[in-house]
């Protein structure tokens, strides 16, 4: 059984991050980040992950309603049946073995910006600051596939964001603070990106043609 041999300061640690978990899916939709049960976090404890349950409320989310789950095999291991995008957080998992904790959001700006099929720009101080920079997206996959879950693992490689193309975005760290505080610069970013974009498309070198090519494909 994973996870029976940890030790209890490990079994300490696995309870904080779950805790963590809990903590940030409570504040996801207070936040704006998602509205609904729309989303999704886990958090890696050894060889098991622990992701949010499907189509459950965050506001009163606890540590006991994740859902574990091997990584290796993707069998669910307890109660409660996991968010639809599991594949999504094994594949980064599978990937990353320096990540602890995956965040799937789609905060408003960012979401819109995954569907420019192009990185997200200019970037930043705040991106370089907190070591996010740069954030690609990912080629468009319907959500809750293995495609999805393989392309955004593919694009992420070793950064710490990803935009999911035509979806939302993904955010890794080695704990939940830290997933969260991606997810808030990725989409203050991408805000003033859109800003930037507005009021002055050539600023990022991008030609008004391209803009209007965007424009017609990202609607269907
Ligand atoms: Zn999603």
């Amino acid at each position: 059984m994973p996870g029976r041999r940890r030790s209890r300061r490990a079994r300490i640690a696995d309870h904080a991050l779950l805790r963590g978990a809990a903590e940030v899916a409570r504040t996801l939709e207070p936040e704006g980040l998602v509205v609904g049960t729309v989303g999704n976090v886990s958090v890696r404890t050894g060889p098991t992950v622990h992701v949010t349950p499907t189509r459950t409320g965050y506001a009163a989310m606890c540590a006991r309603d994740l859902v574990m789950v091997d990584v290796a095999s993707g069998v669910v291991l307890g109660a409660g049946t996991p968010s639809r995008e599991l594949p999504l957080h094994l594949a980064v998992y599978r990937a990353r073995p320096d990540v602890g904790c995956v965040l799937h959001t789609h905060s408003v700006a960012a979401t819109a910006w995954s569907f420019l099929d192009e990185p997200l720009q200019p970037e930043l101080e705040d991106l370089a600051y907190h070591g996010i920079a740069p954030v690609r997206t990912s080629p468009h996959a319907d959500a809750g596939t293995e495609a999805l879950a393989t392309a955004a693992a593919t694009t992420l490689g070793p950064d710490t964001a990803v935009l999911l193309g035509r979806h939302g975005v993904l955010t890794v760290g080695a704990t939940p603070a830290d997933a969260l505080l991606a997810a808030r610069v990725v989409e203050r970013q991408a805000r003033v990106a859109w800003l930037v974009r507005g009021a002055a498309p050539w600023a990022t070198g991008v030609a008004s043609a391209v803009l209007d090519d965007v424009a017609g494909s990202s609607t269907g």
